[in-house]
């Protein structure tokens, strides 16, 4: 006997006991929760706030921050120190987005990730 596609009630046209099509859709969906999960359960071990960032700046800021834990000269970040306040140094993590570390006793503390607007509107410091 020839097998017949059967209409599933999503819709869905297909062969066997259910829809193929929702089954991987549903896989998927799991799957992407899954990894979205896993991510956010990394900002757990951050210093910093980093939860609304690109992920792209998320993964950078994470290098800068853990080079600057292991006592890394800021400099070779390409980070400097505000020229209106040379306790704040700031450390370009993309072209839209830098780190603010307060320098104290002469360790360098991560405050923040800022855009690159936010920056220019409120300076920090000031
Ligand atoms: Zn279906």
């Amino acid at each position: 006997m020839a097998r017949r596609k059967k209409l599933f009630p999503c819709g869905h046209k297909g062969y066997g006991q259910i829809c193929h099509r929702c089954a991987q859709k549903e896989e998927d969906r799991e799957k992407k929760k899954q990894e979205k999960q896993q991510w956010e359960e990394t900002f757990a071990h951050d210093l910093i706030d980093l939860t609304d960032l690109p992920k792209n700046v998320v993964v950078k800021a994470r290098q800068i921050i853990s080079g600057i834990q292991e006592q890394q000269d800021y400099r070779q970040f390409r980070g400097k120190r505000l020229r209106h306040d040379r306790s704040i140094v700031s450390v370009p993590v993309t072209r839209n987005y830098r780190l603010i570390c307060r320098d104290s006793e002469n360790l360098l503390v991560p405050e923040a990730v800022i855009s690159h607007e936010d920056y220019n509107v409120c300076k920090p410091g000031s």
